[in-house]
């Protein structure tokens, strides 16, 4: 390689390293925000916030990037780069760079502040399970996200299409609206079946009181067990679960616990385990470029949903891991089997909160919000009428109505933080998450066998080998289909699902 393009190369690769350190930096603050810092704090922190935000998009704006690009990418094409740079690196972060230039640092100031000052207002006003004071400051950040997405959207894209593709590179909105209803349809009618089925279980074991110390070292256990690796990572506690990446070698994840419902931290805690370990397993060397940022928010989501759901809800897993976590537990636990735990963490529920759903009707609560936040920046739904849009929907979609705002449109924290077309990544995150247990089974044999033996290792290293490594130098659906041989769709899920409920879907007539 030519003396000029491998100095390019270093400069290109320090500037995005040193901007990384940036980032972790702004991340390191936001973390604070939600752990610990005292209210007094919120004004100062959400200033600091928006300054760094601005210095970062500054460096991301940077006209030396291009420079540096249009020389590589022009040794690229005559073959001479080859091996100093994983393929694909390069365009992804020219694009990276045309997309950040649409936004005028005033924006991006602007958007940092509102959504800090946002995401405490949420927090008060769901305290108090009253939206009020909240829809103005919502409001607020809606208008900016509008303003955003005129300015991110290209020809033939929606303005809800253009928020979309910041966490979901190349999903088209109206597909995806498509494929949900295309689900919502087919399992509508057998949820109502799957209900009453579980009413005959009343829960037994997840109603145990487990006193919060207990639960902190269980998770702890579970999140190591699993292989998150605490070296580089911790494991807090926060309102609202959350992973964050503070630099390439420091990985923080969060959960919160319930008294009297331990279940509850436990999934949240797999679940971020779930991002902690796909965060852990990108390539530290790339940190901050395209081979070592994640593939995809939905990519992520069937990382965490995988963990928490495919593995965590499973009978081989109970079988596998009770026996030792028991120890973990008050005594009563000492007469309680696998099958009964595995049984009592699948129940179907039509309910009012996203976070709690089981895995068969959550695709719904996903559904749902895709629906109302897309009319809300597509201007069809005003801020003030969402919460009575919202309690329509729930009992349209689910057929609950939320006692308060707080089980309703306040529980999430999403669209205080600006994060609109972030939502549908979860329910992408689920099929996913299916088509990974299928290749896997594929290659390692019946996914029961390895989860009773406990071989965690064997699944971190299948994910090490096929999924981690390509970074964003893919979109998530080349990914998919690079790894599975087909291409992201419902089947898998379906059919992992139609498994699971082998029994009570025998007597279903739908
Ligand atoms: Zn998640």
């Amino acid at each position: 390689m030519a003396m000029e393009a491998l100095r390019s190369l270093a400069a290109l690769i320090d500037h995005f390293h040193e901007t990384a350190r940036w980032a972790g930096t702004l991340a390191l603050l936001e973390w604070d925000e939600r752990t610990g810092m005292p209210s007094g704090g919120a004004e100062q922190r959400a200033q600091q916030i928006s300054d760094l935000s601005v210095l970062i998009h500054r460096r991301r704006v940077d006209r030396c990037v291009i420079d540096w690009l249009d020389e590589l990418q022009e040794a690229e094409s005559r073959g001479s780069l080859r091996d100093a740079i994983p393929a694909g690196s390069l365009s992804r972060i020219r694009e990276d760079h045309e997309k950040a230039v649409r936004l005028p640092e005033s924006l991006v100031g602007a958007l940092a502040k509102a959504t800090t000052m946002g995401q405490r207002s949420w927090g008060e006003a769901k305290e108090r399970k009253d939206c009020t004071s909240f829809l103005p400051v919502l409001a607020e950040i809606v208008e900016l996200k509008k303003e955003e997405a005129d300015l991110r959207r290209v020809e033939g894209m929606s303005r809800y299409g253009a928020l979309l593709d910041l966490f979901e590179e190349g999903a088209d909105a109206e597909q995806l609206g498509k494929l949900f209803y295309r689900l919502q349809s087919y399992w509508s009618g057998k949820i109502d079946h799957l209900a009453e089925a579980t009413k005959e279980r009343p829960r037994r074991w997840s109603t145990v009181e487990v006193g919060i110390e207990r639960q902190r070292a269980l998770n702890h256990w579970i999140a190591n067990h699993i292989g998150f690796d605490f070296q580089r990572g911790r494991l807090d506690e926060t309102s609202h679960p959350f992973c964050t990446t503070l630099g390439p070698h420091d990985h923080r994840i969060l959960t919160r616990y319930d008294r009297n419902d331990w279940t509850s931290g436990f999934y949240s805690t797999l679940h971020e385990a779930g991002h902690g370990i796909y965060e852990q397993g990108l390539a530290t060397r790339w940190h901050g470029l395209p081979a070592g940022s994640a593939t995809s928010l939905g990519i992520h989501e069937s990382l965490s949903r995988f963990w928490e759901n495919v593995i965590g809800r499973s009978e081989g897993f109970w079988r596998g891991v009770f026996p030792e976590m028991r120890d973990w537990l008050p005594p009563e636990f000492q007469s309680a089997n696998p099958g009964d735990l595995a049984l009592e963490v699948n129940r179907v529920e039509p309910s009012c909160i996203r976070v709690e759903a089981d895995e068969t009707t959550y695709n719904l609560h996903i559904a749902l919000r895709m629906e109302l936040e897309s009319k809300l920046i597509e201007g069809s739904l005003r801020v003030e009428d969402l919460p009575a849009a919202w309690n329509e929907a729930y009992a349209r979609y689910l057929g609950v109505t939320p006692a308060h705002d707080g089980e309703g449109v306040l529980q999430d924290i999403h669209w205080s933080a600006g994060l609109f077309g972030y939502f549908p990544t979860y329910a992408l995150g689920n099929l996913i998450a299916a088509q990974w247990l299928e290749a896997m089974e594929s290659s390692l044999g019946p996914m029961e066998k390895i989860l009773e033996k406990q071989e965690f290792g064997l699944l971190v290293e299948w994910f090490r080998n096929h999924v981690f490594p390509k970074g964003r130098c893919l979109t998530s659906s080349q990914l998919v289909e690079e790894v599975t041989g087909k291409p992201i769709q419902p089947f898998a899920w379906n059919g992992y699902l139609e498994k699971k409920w082998a029994e009570p879907l025998k007597s279903f007539r739908g």
